[in-house]
């Protein structure tokens, strides 16, 4: 997932060329919901702009999720497009330092041994493709919230819950308003 682009950086604008996201460097997950569950994949082709180094493909995540109804592990592919613009922190023939862009947080760094190294930038667009809620199915049956069963395995003998929980503490309050009444 690091790519020396010395050869691309003395090239003319508009050189590309593509290179295969390998697994040879781990991939930070710091901040995402999951684990890793098998090598990332995916294909970049890296342009050669009048500032750095553009870097645009399809990558391909799999992911060991936790469902949020059932709470079951389950392995997916999480796939995204990826773009971003990579830019020098040293000249390629002078070796003096370059200005990066005003923002640093838009940008990343090609570093002083003229390479990019795309992890951060998977991780980044990683998080922003993640599910917001992950599911196992997208019928998934949840657990019971009164015994805990997997629903998903058959039902179980509790009697079932009209209202949701997250009602009751105010059906409690109707119910006792209207009791008074009553009185
Ligand atoms: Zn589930
Ligand atoms: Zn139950």
């Amino acid at each position: 997932m690091i790519f020396n682009v010395a050869q691309l950086l003395k090239a003319p604008v508009g050189t590309s060329y593509d290179v295969a996201l390998d697994d040879e460097d781990k991939l930070d997950l710091q901040d995402v919901e999951g684990e890793l569950a098998g090598p990332v994949a995916g294909q970049l082709r890296l342009h050669r702009t009048n500032q750095g180094v553009f870097a645009s493909g399809t990558v391909t995540v799999p992911m060991r999720l936790t469902c949020t109804r059932c709470l079951k592990e389950f392995d997916t592919d999480i796939t995204f497009p990826l773009h971003e613009e990579f830019y020098p922190t040293i000249d390629v023939v002078t070796g003096a330092p370059v200005a990066t862009p005003d923002d640093p947080e838009l940008s990343f760094p090609i570093n002083r041994r003229h390479e990019i190294d795309t992890r951060e930038a998977i991780r980044q667009n990683l998080l922003l493709a993640m599910p917001m809620r992950a599911l196992h199915s997208e019928d998934c049956a949840g657990l019971c919230s009164q015994c805990g069963k997997d629903l998903n395995e058959g039902p179980c003998d509790c009697k079932p819950e009209v209202v949701d929980e997250r009602f009751a503490a105010l059906r409690e309050l109707l119910n006792g308003a209207s009791a008074t009444e009553a009185d």
